[in-house]
């Protein structure tokens, strides 16, 4: 062993040495539809527009914390209760991880152990990573084979566990479905004052249903959200709606100055335009049906009902279509290897009619011996 390798072995927590990071492929030459993105850009008036506003961001100065002009636009134009506030984040990520730092009391309720971050699952990774670097223990439930919530083992886990936080993410990713709304509220009510419920809603601007209207009905129920599926992947906002009591003491552990002036100026600019990346949300919306149906027609292949920017599809080799795809130069989320309820499943961003159509094609291809 080197200095070096003493040096990480005497400082480095275990199960960070043990752990790998989040792999993010090199896509550069290829049609990106493994991440969820917006193809559109905003309209070149507007780009030149925010081109000017962001010149004019004052980038000798911190970014002022309490972020009021997004915060205005965001409870006056994305429907946030009367009476509830925002946190913002470097990104719906940064949420989480701010949310599971709050929560991450060391034996809770004087029983020794852990707090516990619970979630159905498979879910988006970022649940059970932030509390496992939180130090908080991550409990996950199953789905059912059809990807609906398993109300009666969700009730019995949050019995047996008392998770101080339940992540239910609307639709879910990677399934992209919506829960049932019943099933969601016996979660919530379940948690009453001993857990809080985070409804994760990354995809709310294709899904175009709330939880959010819910606010004053449940203490307990935060709702988290993110501009990077409507079109701003690269600007890093994420936002939390919640009681302005519980958001303060989230607001804590959040790091002062965690969304920079150019995302600030852009944020801004881009929810003043709102109705422009609400249009291409409602494109993609038909796209993804277009797609949606092909796929159906296609033998062998499941396509499970999709309210999100991307569709989960089982065929019946995934690691032969996504080599097919990868030599095609489209990349997609092969998810097979990520739960078992995922066996043979891949995950499609929708993205432009041409850029569906390469991808279509490439799928086809595939299903030939
Ligand atoms: C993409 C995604 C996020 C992360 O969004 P960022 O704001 O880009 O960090 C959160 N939750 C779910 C379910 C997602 O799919």
């Amino acid at each position: 062993m080197t200095r070096i390798d003493n040096l990480i072995a005497n400082t480095i927590r275990e199960d960070v040495r043990a752990g790998h990071h989040y792999v993010v492929p090199d896509s550069s030459g290829y049609i990106k539809l493994d991440a969820m993105e917006n193809p559109y850009q905003l309209p070149d008036a507007l780009r030149a527009e925010l081109a000017q506003r962001l010149a004019d961001a004052v980038l000798n100065r911190y970014p002022v914390p309490s972020y009021a002009g997004i915060k205005e636009r965001i409870r006056a134009k994305l429907g946030v209760p009367a009476g509830f506030d925002v946190i913002l984040g470097n990104g719906s990520d940064e949420i989480i991880s701010i949310l599971c730092t709050a929560c991450a009391r060391q034996s809770p309720n004087d029983k020794g152990g852990r707090a516990v971050v619970l979630a159905p699952t498979p879910a988006f990774v970022m649940f059970q990573r932030s509390a496992q670097f939180a130090g908080m223990d991550f409990v996950g439930v199953p789905l059912k084979a059809d990807f609906s919530l398993d109300r009666a083992a969700m009730l019995a886990a949050i019995a047996k566990h008392k998770p101080a936080l339940v992540f239910l993410a609307y639709p879910n990713n990677p399934t992209g479905n919506l829960y049932d709304e019943a099933d969601m509220v016996a979660i919530i009510e379940a948690l009453g004052e001993h857990g809080i419920a985070v409804v994760d809603e990354a995809y709310q601007p294709f899904a175009r249903t709330s939880f959010m209207d819910k606010l004053p009905q449940y203490p307990n129920l935060v709702v988290m959200r993110t501009l990077s599926k409507l079109g701003l992947a690269g600007i890093r906002l994420g936002y939390l709606a919640a009681a302005p009591v519980l958001l303060e003491q989230f607001d804590k552990v959040r790091p002062p100055y965690n969304v920079n002036v150019l995302t600030q100026v852009a944020a801004e600019f881009a929810l003043d335009h709102v109705d422009v990346l609400d249009e291409q949300a409602a494109r993609l919306n038909e796209a993804r049906e277009i797609l949606a149906a092909a796929m159906a027609a296609l033998p062998g292949v499941t396509v499970f009902p999709s309210s999100a920017n991307f569709i989960t599809l089982r065929v019946p080799d995934a690691e032969k279509t996504c080599a097919k795809l990868f030599a095609e130069r489209v990349l997609i989320k092969n998810l097979s290897r990520m739960h078992e309820l995922l066996a043979n499943c891949i995950r499609v961003t929708v993205s432009t009619p041409e850029e569906n159509s390469v991808f279509l094609n490439a799928l086809k291809a595939s299903l030939q011996a």
